[in-house]
């Protein structure tokens, strides 16, 4: 593991940005189209229009369905053509065949999604302001997430928010600010700002840009969450596979402040090491919070195996629980040290969790050939499916851990179990599941169907928002 010493700021990057107005420009003497930098091979080259005509993009006919639906990608195939000469990252404006507008984009030639959308509205300039008062709706947005009912599961949320002036203080006056201080403050397409996703962990910010608009406009965003946020760091991790097919070369620094030594977040009173510069995505997975908390209501007096365990997160809370006992795999010897770690740090009885590191796909099948069984099993992996196209592969991985997990359970026993693969809907998760359950032999029924916690909201026109699915099983007696 990397220790986690105070890091420099990076070299300041400020490309020019975009405040350039596409409306009255004529000509550009910048790269055209297909010439960037890291295309991916085989990328689908939207055809190029006339270089010197205004710049934007044209719809095929047929082709605005999608967006009069207002989901927020343009894929290259709908592409007719690209006017003027435009960078990756610029704004232009969309349309149909016939001229009329249909949305503000931010162009990337290097992916096959080669436009996300801003704005639907003619009228409005993508600029610093614009970027305020996205920004700042997610914030509020976040503020609104008012504690659930005495009981409720639902994670209570006041004073995760930023709050000007009171985020960097370590003080916990306020409700939810000494129970929990993390949250997803901006989640990408679903809050309006394709590509961007701001986690925060107590007084630091990590900020991961996967798209060439947000990469454009990361300086703006970056002084506006300092503005909005007052953190002691802002931490960039755009290290994601993904980048990779947006043509852009992978960054992981600080962009803002310096990171603390030692970042940590509070969860349901349960305290987490994030790993920021490190870790896996940002740094932790803040998604399941309210699943995990679920599993605390599960857990008394149970045996439990958490498969996939990374910083140990399902693992802490079944002990807090009352589990009788723990064993937690993951293949990463990292997150490991830190689960033990962590569960020192809570003063949570070592007697109780036992830690392997080992493949999930192997260890389940040694555990039923030593006769082992368990009364509570979670299986959290991976994204085995980014995209639909990886749908099948992936089916079968989930089939074999499902099944195998349903071949350890006790008579009575409980699944968690979940996907995080954008590529396989709900419906098909529970299919693969079913289909596990009846080559184990055993019946089971749906006690809770799960998704991600509510600060990762799914807007309704993008249901590839909705990529984390979960059930939760109990098998016949
Ligand atoms: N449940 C965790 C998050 C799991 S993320 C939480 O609540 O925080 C998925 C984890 O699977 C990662 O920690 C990764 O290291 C681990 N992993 C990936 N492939 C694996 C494999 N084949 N066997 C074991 N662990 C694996």
């Amino acid at each position: 593991m990397t220790s986690q010493k105070p890091k420099q700021p990076s070299t300041p990057h400020r490309p020019s940005q975009g405040n350039r107005d596409f409306r009255n420009r004529t000509k550009h003497g910048g790269k055209r189209s297909g010439e960037q930098k890291n295309l991916p091979r085989g990328t689908p080259q939207p055809l190029a229009g006339n270089a010197a005509a205004q710049p934007g993009i044209t719809l095929k006919a047929g082709r605005d369905k999608s967006l009069l639906r207002r989901h927020p990608w343009i894929f290259s195939g709908a592409v007719e053509r690209v006017d003027g000469a435009p960078h990756s990252g610029d704004t232009l404006p969309v349309r149909d065949t016939s001229g009329n507008f249909l949305a503000w984009a931010a162009y990337n030639a290097g992916s096959q999604i080669t436009a996300r959308i801003w704005s639907w509205r003619e009228e409005e300039v993508i600029d610093a302001e614009f970027f305020r008062r996205r920004i700042s709706a997610a914030l509020e947005a976040r503020r609104a997430l008012l504690p659930s009912p005495a009981g409720g599961i639902t994670s209570d949320l006041a004073g995760v928010f930023c709050q000007p002036s009171r985020m960097a203080s370590s003080s916990s006056e306020g409700r939810g600010e000494g129970m929990n201080n993390g949250a997803r403050l901006i989640h990408a397409e679903s809050d309006g700002l394709p590509g961007l996703v701001v986690d925060r962990y107590g007084d630091t910010l990590v900020m991961q840009v996967g798209s060439a608009g947000a990469e454009h406009w990361r300086d703006t965003i970056a002084d506006i969450l300092q503005e909005q946020c007052k953190p002691a760091c802002i931490y960039e991790r755009s290290d994601s596979d993904s980048r990779g097919l947006e043509g852009l070369e992978p960054r992981n620094g600080v962009l803002r402040g310096a990171l603390p030594d030692n970042v940590e977040v509070v969860e349901h009173g349960l305290r987490f090491k994030v790993d920021v510069a490190e870790g896996q995505k940002t740094g932790f997975y803040l998604d399941q919070r309210d699943n995990r908390a679920l599993t605390e209501t599960l857990a008394r007096d149970k045996d439990v195996l958490n498969c996939f365990c990374y910083t140990g997160g399902f693992s802490l809370y079944a002990l807090r629980g009352g589990a009788k006992s723990v064993l937690s795999i993951d293949a990463s010897g990292d997150a490991l040290r830190i689960a033990e770690q962590n569960l020192t740090n809570n003063g949570l009885d070592a007697a109780h969790a036992e830690w392997m590191e080992a493949d999930v796909f192997q260890a389940l099948r040694k555990l039923r050939d030593q006769g082992r069984s368990f009364d509570f099993i979670i299986l959290d992996p991976p994204k085995f499916a980014p995209t639909a196209a990886f749908a099948e592969k992936a089916a079968r991985g989930y089939k074999d851990i499902n099944l195998l997990a349903f071949k350890l359970l006790r008579p009575g026993g409980l699944l968690a179990t979940y996907s995080c693969s954008g590529g396989i809907s709900e419906d098909l998760f529970q299919k693969i599941v079913a289909g596990a359950a009846l080559d184990a032999g055993v019946d089971a029924q749906i006690i809770h169907h799960l998704h991600a916690s509510a600060d990762h909201p799914v807007l309704l026109s993008f249901p590839e928002g909705a990529y984390l699915k979960g059930l939760v099983l109990r098998v016949a007696g």
